[in-house]
């Protein structure tokens, strides 16, 4: 075998992982040989979960999934998100804005993320608002409401739509700073509006918030207490702890006492890796690269998860209520946007660490629902072995020592690649994972994290 990028650390721990709990409740996914029905029923738990933990990878569809597998860990190796022993599908529809009775079929992570965060399907674009503009609640508020700790961590700018639909209500994604607030009128709070995304995140204080988007944190509030300050000194001001760099978040007690804001990078978080641009006549094989131009003072998205889950288990040591904490693996998406193949592997990679650091967590406390799904499908596909299509392709050399040809086809060339409208697939482990089974509806999900964690 040719000597490859991260041969070492290539998802070490899952073998491991698969040994340790195989016997219990995970490795039901994996094994093709044995009887699974023993592992099944006992992966089956009803009552409620002290905490959960849930894992989105944007845009991660059946064949995001399958790309990263085959190239980092071989068509017949497993990542730690294939272990997880309940699986299902869930359709991901958003609805028209002008009549909300049709469906719009292909969604984005606005209208998505509404979904899962409060229940309920809107427009493309909105954040936690009905389509007619009125806010709904959402999970992580009625889990704080209820007195469980709260944690949002993403690759992407807080004020990018997966991490705002949990603390915020505004009629437009754009809509993420004090001085972007054009689209969204109602909102604006010199209008008498609850403020920007990056002002209502900071209002909704929950404990652990790490990711982008220092930049609209940086903007300056317009009206209110806190006018004429930048909402990054509203947050100081208001009590939270802030910091901006990877020394910072190794730095971070885990018994801090405050909220915690971590905005790492201007707009979205430096990509894991690099390899070759796809073309309409295609690559020669090749294999990726580690991002040399990555700044080392960027904390990785499993740096940030792993001390996101530090944080929120001791600050709930010894309450009966634990926390819920979102971890989103943003620039999955954004590189099949960017038809970037191995800029959508390494996110995918570095998104399935995070995985394991939760199962990892919950063998220890198996009170922990957690759950791993995609917001949206996307545009990558596998096609035949050195194939053109009528996009662009690239031809991958994978873990196998085999090529994997990736056709990016949804869009002309040149132009960002589109979302589809396909179901994704929803795995889960612990109390009422058995919910994600069989088809389900995006806003089911909504409702198995607030039965789990018995919201009110
Ligand atoms: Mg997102
Ligand atoms: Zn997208």
């Amino acid at each position: 075998m040719p000597s490859r990028l991260y041969n070492t650390t290539r998802i070490a721990g899952v073998g491991a992982l698969a040994v340790a709990i195989g016997a219990t409740s995970i490795g039901v996914a994996t094994s093709t040989s044995r009887d699974n029905t023993a592992a099944a029923r006992q992966a089956i738990q009803g009552g409620s979960a002290r905490n959960v933990i849930l894992l989105i990878g944007d845009g991660m569809g059946d064949s995001e999934i399958t790309i990263a597998r085959n190239y980092q860990v071989g068509a017949n190796g497993r990542l730690a998100m294939d272990k997880l022993p309940l699986t299902g599908a869930y359709t991901t529809y958003a609805v028209q804005q002008s009549d909300p009775t049709k469906p719009d079929y292909v969604t984005d992570s606005a209208a998505s993320g509404t979904g899962w965060a409060t229940g309920h399907k809107t427009y493309n674009g909105a954040i936690s608002v009905l389509p007619n503009g009125k806010p709904v609640p959402t999970v992580l508020e009625l889990a704080k409401k209820n007195g469980y700790r709260t944690g949002n961590v993403t690759t992407a700018e807080l004020q990018d739509a997966t991490p705002a639909v949990l603390v915020s209500h505004v009629v437009q994604r754009d809509c993420k700073g004090p001085q972007s607030m054009t689209k969204c009128p109602t909102n604006d709070l010199k209008n008498g509006g609850k403020g920007s995304i990056a002002e209502q995140l900071v209002n909704t204080r929950a404990d652990v918030t790490f990711g982008g988007g220092k930049q609209y944190f940086d903007q300056t509030v317009q009206a209110g207490n806190y006018q004429g300050l930048s909402v990054w000194q509203q947050a100081q001001t208001q009590g939270y702890r802030l910091i901006s760099d990877a020394a910072g978040l190794a730095a971070l007690p885990n018994n801090v006492k405050t909220p915690v804001l971590g905005a790492f990078a201007p707009n979205n978080m430096d990509l894991e890796w690099t390899g070759p641009t796809p073309t309409t006549a295609g690559t020669p094989s090749t294999t990726c690269q580690p991002n040399t131009t990555r700044s080392s003072a960027q904390p990785h998205l499993s740096q940030m998860a792993g001390k996101a889950l530090s944080i929120l288990d001791r600050q709930s040591q010894g309450q009966r209520k634990g926390f819920f904490l979102q971890i989103e693996g943003a620039s999955i998406d954004k590189q099949d946007h960017a038809a970037n193949p191995c800029g959508q592997i390494g996110e995918t990679v570095e998104f399935d660490k995070s995985v394991k650091l939760a199962l990892d967590y919950q063998r220890k406390h198996p009170d922990t629902l957690i759950v791993v799904t995609a917001d949206h499908g996307h545009t990558s596909q596998i096609v035949e072995t050195g194939s053109t299509t009528t996009g662009v392709t690239a031809t991958l050399r994978t873990h196998d020592d085999a090529d994997m040809t990736i056709s990016y086809a949804t869009a002309p060339y040149g132009q960002s690649q589109q979302h589809t409208g396909t179901q994704v697939r929803i795995a889960a482990a612990g109390p009422q994972a058995a919910n994600v089974l069989g088809v389900t509806n995006q806003t089911d999900l909504f409702s198995t994290m607030s039965r789990a964690l018995r919201l009110h």
